[in-house]
């Protein structure tokens, strides 16, 4: 970076401080990772020079053999990865990715069915502020209020009702395993077709430790950046009978050139994903989600459901008085980085200051984190909560958690 430090100091500067704070802070963020350095490296190549508008083989301009190259190993190695009939590797984001699967499979004003932003569901399954709460016609399931797990019978009686043409399963809340089979059963009665947005969990997919939609879904959108953890970006899988559609919709139908250098980033870790050390990875983010959620209900936290089976737990902070956002901010000023986030059912929340946190364990767990670390830091956010606004505990606090993150490097940055 010694030519940005020169040429841009305003912005090698911001780029250094945010090293800092990403090295200096303990990141909860269910959604965020760490690239390796590889993947970075690839992102910040020549390939952003390129426009590749079309697909290998099959391109709008001269001079891209090497995105060819560099395309096909991508898709290839998605689809060895996940074992899909197809792959789409060029959508520039999750909610790209959703865009394309829609316009590919329905017209405006079909009705789909997705979960609940309130329930876990993400803007792109139907909120109304998003293009498919505009676009379409939309039926919203969610969970079961005695065991706030899907309510997989109520979705059935839904969809008998509404008669969706897209029922979409995934979340972004939603610590639990979800029962695609079921889904799958239930697209069939109906005559819908199945979408599963596996943004959250691709990664323990990839491992094999949460069981994998591609074999139910017609199509299965994804994030790049999560679990996953390469660059941030998007693909779809999809059955052979769809890739036409699914390619036709992401270009040209909703994109232009594909990130070249995004892309690279991709197929880095597709190949990162299917290593042995990443199967290892993708366990250590359970073992410390469980130690994480046991640790916090020790302390007396209530979890939405009860606990997790995946990366993330989400507390119900509404017996604590204190609510998210201020917890968010009193964590903050520790060092630890959260997410507020709406509890379900609790129709008095603000969505500016929810009842509830999310914590997820994929970012902790690449720096090297283990069940030992998420013993401190459920006691951490206990104190801080139990001392709200306290400011000897929160400094107190924020040095202990600046020597413990000293000892673990962020792989990508420091590397
Ligand atoms: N789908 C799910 C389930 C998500 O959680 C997210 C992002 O958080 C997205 C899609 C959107 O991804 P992006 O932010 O890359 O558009």
């Amino acid at each position: 970076m010694t030519r940005l430090r020169f040429d841009d100091p305003d912005i090698y500067n911001a780029i250094a401080a945010e090293d800092k704070r990403q090295q200096e802070t303990i990141n909860l963020i269910a959604s965020e990772n760490y690239a390796s350095r590889a993947i970075l490296q690839a992102q910040g190549s020549s390939l952003t020079n390129k426009y590749a508008e079309g697909y290998p083989g099959k391109r709008y301009y001269g001079g891209c053999h090497n995105m060819d190259t560099i395309e096909t190993i991508a898709i290839d190695r998605c689809k060895e990865l996940f074992k899909a009939e197809h792959a789409n590797v060029q959508p520039h984001s999750g909610a790209q990715a959703n865009m394309g699967a829609y316009f590919a499979l329905i017209k405006p004003g079909d009705t789909i069915m997705g979960m609940s932003l309130s329930h876990g569901g993400h803007l792109t399954h139907g909120a109304k502020a998003n293009f498919t709460g505009k676009m379409y016609n939309v039926v919203a399931y969610g969970l079961d209020q005695e065991t706030e797990r899907i309510d997989y019978a109520a979705m059935e009686k839904l969809a008998d009702e509404s008669q969706p043409k897209i029922i979409v399963a995934g979340a972004s809340a939603y610590p639990r395993v979800i029962d695609f089979e079921r889904i799958r059963r239930i697209c069939d009665k109906v005559g819908a077709k199945m979408m599963v947005d596996m943004a959250h969990i691709a990664g323990l997919v990839a491992a094999g430790v949460h069981p994998s939609p591609v074999p139910y879904a017609d199509v299965v959108t994804s994030t790049t950046h999560k679990t996953l953890r390469g660059p941030r970006g998007g693909f779809v899988l999809c059955k052979a009978d769809l890739a036409h559609a699914i390619d036709s919709a992401m270009f040209p139908g909703i994109q232009g050139g594909p990130l070249m250098h995004v892309l690279a980033g991709k197929a880095v870790a597709f190949r990162e994903a299917a290593t042995p050390e990443f199967g290892d990875y993708a366990r250590q983010i359970l073992a410390n989600s469980k130690t994480l959620a046991r640790e916090l209900q020790k302390h007396g936290f209530r979890l939405v459901s009860g606990g997790t089976d995946n990366h993330l737990v989400l507390l119900d902070l509404t017996a604590t008085g204190v609510n998210g956002k201020d917890a968010e901010e009193a964590l903050g000023r520790c060092n630890i980085v959260v997410n507020r986030n709406t509890v379900p059912f609790v129709a008095t929340q603000k969505a500016t200051a929810p009842n509830g946190m999310r914590l997820g364990t994929p970012a902790v767990t690449t720096r090297g984190f283990g069940e030992a670390e998420m013993v401190r830091i459920a006691a951490w956010v206990h104190e801080v909560i139990k001392n709200f606004g306290n400011p000897e505990v929160e400094a107190r606090i924020a040095a202990e958690v600046r020597t413990l993150t000293e000892k673990f490097p962020v792989p990508g940055i420091t590397d």
